[in-house]
């Protein structure tokens, strides 16, 4: 059955998805949107709430971000925030926990002491709590088995009073609902409809072909996780990309272990993020340890299939190869896989996590726990094969003809409102829309923040030793990939053929 025509179509009802069909409903002057989703509800994958571990990730206690992606990510998350505030979700879907990065020993309490001043003139609320402190605060990081006070030195640098959390999947319900408030926009939501193919139409736009039915857009936006580039392959774009997808899985205890979020310090060689203890706003608060990193042969986490679509979004050669043995070849990259992949091993995987987990609570039983069956997504993770090697960033493939695939690892959630601003300004230059920019400046944004241009000149060698490491493994490894990028003249007049 043909369908009718939108201005513009948003494969995938996801947080990103959504996002931007809410910042298109509210501050451009596009008439009509279509929403496709394959299953049959909003958000149903990686951003549902026990996919992820809901954090707005801000970059405050993440000790993984640099000083200047810190400054950027706090942009995007106060815009989730401020959101929020605005429709007054606060306890509905934007919570405030205590937080902390949690220093266990000498090096990293050493580390963490100097992070902090470096990075207080952009989070002027953070604070530093000694081991008396925590005892108020967060005692099980403090006492061990036997009650006594565990002998590592530790420092926790974190903060009351922030929002914290977020359940992403009511946020990306909330910006539909709110995007179909909008009186003069028509916002339609398909759900259980999979985009099979996108074809560029004979006439203008595009032609999107589910089982049933056909639709037509003049701009595409596919946000669509680790199938946006399936779907972008299919079309011929992206194809020096490939998809490595990294499962994470978690652990839940059987009470409300941690009174806030718990981060440690990342070990400055690998990219993947460190284990956290989280108050899991689903779980009536208990603590949430996590997320593990699985490499999976599939697309979608608890969903069956997409095995196949793993082999065609990996798209194997030589340079994929050569990739992946990069990877492999570095001694703590290799033990690190390896060791998450013997946390999905039934009886190994609780005795093994056990020991990284009592890091944060010394005293963690392992009757304490249990694997959280059902909990966990898949961070849809780029293999550039021109550069042969792993990209942790996020990719855009922008094909410069009113069709965007964007694929959003974490924090993609956090960075929902702030990415679609960043499709948003393209498809109304590309369009001849408008966009009310004054309006979305009020409403989602506290302007830009400004970070130190140099880290603080630190006397203590093995800080700057740290820091020297954490700055190389993400000019390795945060690469985001921004294929087809428009040039500057892209901005002077709109572009569609129309
Ligand atoms: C373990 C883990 C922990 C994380 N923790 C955090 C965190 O604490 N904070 C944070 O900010 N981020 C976190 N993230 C990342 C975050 O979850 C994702 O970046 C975010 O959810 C991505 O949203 P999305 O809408 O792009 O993708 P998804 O939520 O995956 O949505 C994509 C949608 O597209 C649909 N779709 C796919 N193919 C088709 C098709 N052919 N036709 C129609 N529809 C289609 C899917 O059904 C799905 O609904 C975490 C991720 C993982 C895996």
């Amino acid at each position: 059955m043909a369908l009718k025509n939108f201005e513009v179509i948003i494969v995938g009802a996801g947080v990103t998805g959504t996002a931007l069909a809410y910042e298109l409903a509210r501050y451009t002057d596009i008439s009509s949107i279509g929403i496709i989703e394959k299953y049959e509800g909003i958000a149903t994958l990686n951003s549902c709430g026990t996919s992820n571990s809901q954090t707005i990730h801000v970059g405050d206690i993440e000790t993984n971000y640099t000083l200047e992606k810190a400054s950027i990510t706090k942009r995007t998350a106060k815009m989730v925030e401020k959101y929020c505030l605005q429709h007054h979700y606060q306890n509905d879907i934007i919570f405030s926990h205590q937080k902390m990065a949690l220093g266990v020993g000498k090096k990293e309490v050493e580390f963490l002491l100097h992070r902090y001043e470096e990075f207080s003139e952009l989070f002027p609320y953070l604070e530093v709590w000694d081991k008396e402190r925590l005892k108020e605060l967060e005692p099980r990081v403090v006492f061990d088995e036997n009650g006594d006070e565990r002998r590592d030195e530790i420092v926790g640098i974190g903060t009351n009073g922030q929002w914290t959390t977020v359940d992403y999947q009511k946020l990306a319900k909330s910006f539909v609902e709110n995007a179909k408030k909008e009186s003069d926009t028509e916002i339609e939501l398909f759900l259980n409809t999979q985009v099979l193919t996108i074809e560029k139409s004979k006439k203008r736009g595009y032609v999107v072909k589910t089982k049933d039915d056909t639709f037509y857009a003049d701009f595409v936006v596919v946000d669509a996780g680790a199938h946006s580039l399936l779907l972008a392959h299919q079309m011929g774009f992206g194809l020096n990309l490939g998809c490595l997808p990294v499962a994470g899985s978690f652990y839940m205890t059987n009470e409300k272990m941690l009174n806030g979020k718990v981060y440690m310090v990342q070990n400055p060689k690998l990219p993947f993020a460190a284990l956290h203890g989280d108050p899991d706003i689903l779980a009536d608060g208990n603590t949430r340890f996590g997320p593990t990193a699985l490499l999976l042969p599939k697309l979608e986490r608890y969903k069956s299939g997409t095995y196949l679509d793993f082999i065609k979004t990996l798209r194997f050669d030589k340079n994929i190869a050569i990739a992946l043995w990069k990877l492999f070849k570095e001694s703590d990259i290799r033990s690190y896989i390896f060791r998450n992949f013997l946390f999905e091993v039934p009886i190994l995987n609780k005795y093994l996590f056990l020991k990284d987990a009592r890091k944060i609570v010394p005293s963690l039983k392992s009757n304490e726990f249990k694997y959280a069956k059902g909990f966990g997504g898949v961070r849809p993770q780029v293999l550039n094969k021109d550069q042969q090697k792993l990209l942790l960033g996020e990719a855009s493939i922008y094909t410069g003809e009113g069709l965007i695939f964007n694929m959003t690892p974490s924090p993609g959630a956090t960075s929902c409102l702030g990415n679609a601003e960043r499709d948003l300004r393209y498809i109304v230059k590309y369009l001849g829309k408008n966009f009310d920019e004054e309006k979305f400046k009020d409403e989602l944004t506290e302007g830009e923040y400004c970070a130190l241009p140099e880290p603080i000149a630190s006397q203590k060698a093995m800080v700057n030793l740290i820091r020297a490491e954490i700055q190389r493994t993400e000019e390795k490894y945060f690469k985001s990939v921004h294929e087809g990028k428009p040039e500057s003249h892209f901005w002077d007049k709109p572009h569609s053929k129309i």
